[in-house]
């Protein structure tokens, strides 16, 4: 099995002054083989750039494996076109370094092309909680929000400094604030549906599909 970390120099132009400069990119990060790894992948550290000449700062696009071995986790996240530096050719040397599904074999298995999942993800598996109920919760909130007079539109979960789980809510007015996050409830919804998921779907299709089903059950206006 090789799941260890990979790190290699690529050659990117700066999108401020036209330089050519080398920026280091980690194909594959194994926080368990590098435990330093992983909170500069929670800063987002790990994919940002400064050009040489002109020391602007830029947020590189590049595809990567975060591996978690100890906890059994593997987290993929494709090239993100979006983001300021980065390309195609960039991305297959990327991907070429990537360990095949087979290295990874009964891991938990989570795609993301967005760096707060990212985040969110790891979060969620090092506060011991399954990532479908937390979904699903997010979703109740939401809903039972969705008449007062102002709306949630996302929730993101997040581990404070000392390990308490939270959830931030940013609402329609673009406040923000962070909540409690809802043990018990999460508790009760894991006892509940927890074996609709034993079949660990990997599909964020299926796991939304599921997640609405649930709300239907629970008659919660969808
Ligand atoms: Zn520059």
């Amino acid at each position: 099995m090789n799941l260890h970390t990979k790190k290699t120099n690529t050659k990117c132009i700066c999108p401020k002054c036209g330089h050519e400069f080398d920026a280091e990119v980690y194909p594959v990060i194994n926080v368990t083989e590098n435990p330093e790894l992983k909170e500069q992948v929670r800063q987002f550290k790990l994919f940002d750039a400064v050009c040489d000449k002109c020391k602007a700062e830029f947020d590189l696009g590049y595809s990567t494996t975060y591996i978690d071995e100890a906890k059994k986790l593997v987290i993929v996240m494709p090239y993100v076109s979006y983001r300021d530096v980065g390309s195609r050719e960039f991305t297959e040397i990327t991907e070429s370094m990537c360990p095949k599904d087979n290295d990874t074999k009964g891991f938990l298995r989570r795609e993301t092309n967005s760096l707060y999942e990212l985040r969110e993800i790891i979060d969620i598996v090092d506060c011991g909680l399954d990532d479908r109920i937390v979904m699903l919760l997010k979703n109740i909130i939401m809903r039972k929000h969705k008449h007062e007079d102002s709306k949630i539109v996302y929730i993101s979960f997040f581990r404070e400094d000392d390990g308490k789980p939270v959830f931030a809510t940013r609402y329609e007015d673009n406040t923000t604030s962070f909540i409690d996050f809802p043990q018990e409830a999460y508790e009760h919804y894991k006892k509940k549906y927890i074996h609709l998921f034993k079949n660990n779907n990997t599909v964020m299709l299926d796991i939304e599909m599921m997640i609405n089903s649930i709300l239907i059950k629970e008659n919660i206006d969808i």
